[in-house]
């Protein structure tokens, strides 16, 4: 557990939540600020700050559970769809330093507009593509 860490505090149970689900890697909790009613954080309970920590292992296991949490939210709450979210470091929005995802039930007319869209200059759109595809090499 990371010292001082609100996360690993509820993934001890030394911090109060609303658990949603769990397994032995996962926990699933409602965010205690919800976007809409039903908002839900799902975390690996192994300490990692962000997508660049975290090993493959626990993040196939937060996959799995988004995948189950994901649509018993939609049924549940009788939202029309969800949105999957992930800051990673502060200039991204994150302000907890424990990986987490957000898990945002939807509905129709609810306004929520998540970020607005802009287009590639000439030439631009390749150059983008050619410096991430070396970078993954
Ligand atoms: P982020 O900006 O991605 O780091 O989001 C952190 C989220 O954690 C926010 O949506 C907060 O409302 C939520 N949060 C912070 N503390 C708690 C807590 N004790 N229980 C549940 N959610 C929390
Ligand atoms: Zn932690």
């Amino acid at each position: 557990m990371a010292h001082d860490c609100i996360f690993c505090k509820i993934v001890q149970g030394d911090v109060p939540s609303s658990r949603v689900y769990e397994d032995e890697q996962t926990l699933a909790f409602l965010d205690i600020h919800p976007v809409n009613p039903g908002h839900t954080l799902v975390i690996p309970k192994r300490h990692a700050l962000n997508v660049f920590e975290i090993g493959s292992d626990d993040w196939m296991a937060v996959a799995r559970t988004i995948h189950r949490v994901a649509p018993a939210l939609e049924q549940a709450l009788g939202a029309d769809g969800v949105n999957l979210v992930m800051n990673n470091r502060e200039n991204a929005g994150q302000v907890v330093g424990h990986a987490h995802m957000h898990v945002i039930p939807r509905f129709t007319g609810d306004g929520l507009r998540p970020w607005s869209h802009g287009s590639y200059k000439e030439g631009e759109a390749e150059a983008v593509l050619k410096k991430i595809t070396e970078s993954l090499q």
